[in-house]
């Protein structure tokens, strides 16, 4: 499957890898080096859902007559990055800026047993055997890890998300619960949708405004037309987590984008209501 990218160097930041069992998913070179962590985001390709879900969907919610089916999936998922698949914690998302602390006692919620818990964008962990998943198609997932403390945290950050700075505010609660200092964190942003394909309208635009510098917003927006944008969430958010201290090195951006390659990807954008979820994951072995 060739993918479409936008930047020459991305195959130095993002690795396409294939799995014995047909599973296709995402790795992020800059996390690959370390050996505790396990990470991926998937792809549309080596699951056995049908039609508009073909075939890795991983949302239950999307597909509420194939929970079976989409238990398969996340079966082949564990398999293919080498997880249990009992270890799964996923998130409750609502476009919030909430951050769940998972405990052990958590594994499982989402997939095996329900969630007791609602509205989080955010999970940060720093307990070996969890398995943090979020989900997507077009918003951008945010991958930390804590180098020095051997902490982790995986967000969903769309439109809302990153105007609200959900990037900023994963970094505090992992330095609240973990005592992570800022500049041993690597920060990966994954795919997502790029700026060309992301219209938004001026009340996106304005939001913005009120959270970020002249001079980022003229980073982060292009005109497109009367009262029309162009949106890069990618650049957005690297600049919430350079200036939330991130150093510069440590920021890694996909540049793959979920709209350009629908046959790989979901893409609310370019399929609407009719589809399936990819979902980011992160673990500590
Ligand atoms: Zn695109």
């Amino acid at each position: 499957m060739s993918i479409k990218i936008l930047k020459k160097n991305d195959k130095d930041i993002l690795k396409l890898l294939k799995a014995e069992n047909g599973v296709e998913y995402f790795s992020f070179s800059a996390l690959e080096k370390y050996n505790e962590l396990i990470q991926g985001f998937s792809t549309r390709i080596g699951g056995i859902s049908e039609g508009p879900y073909a075939t890795m969907n991983l949302s239950f919610s999307r597909e509420p007559d194939n929970q079976q089916g989409v238990l398969e999936n996340y079966k082949r998922m564990a398999k293919a990055l080498g997880v249990d698949e009992n270890s799964f914690v996923l998130s409750y998302q609502v476009h919030s800026t909430n951050v769940k602390l998972v405990k052990k006692s958590d594994r499982g919620k989402g997939v095996v047993i329900d969630r007791d818990y609602e509205d989080i964008d955010g999970l940060i962990t720093n307990e070996r055997g969890i398995t943090l998943g979020a989900f997507f198609a077009d918003c951008i997932p945010l991958y930390f890890y804590d180098k020095r403390k051997n902490a982790i945290g995986l967000a969903h950050s769309g439109w809302k998300g990153t105007c609200n700075k959900m990037g900023a505010v994963m970094i505090k609660e992992m330095s609240k619960h973990f005592g992570t200092d800022v500049k041993d964190l690597i920060a990966c942003i994954g795919p997502g949708i790029c700026q060309d394909c992301y219209q938004v309208s001026l009340d996106v635009y304005e939001e913005f405004s009120k959270k970020f510098k002249k001079e980022d917003m003229d980073s982060i927006f292009r005109e497109d037309g009367e009262d029309h944008f162009r949106l890069s969430l990618w650049r957005a958010n690297e600049i919430v987590l350079n200036e939330a201290g991130v150093p510069k090195e440590n920021i890694f951006t996909s540049n793959v984008c979920t709209a350009c390659n629908p046959n790989l990807l979901y893409s609310h954008r370019i399929m609407g209501e009719e589809r399936g979820n990819m979902a980011a994951f992160i673990a500590l072995k």
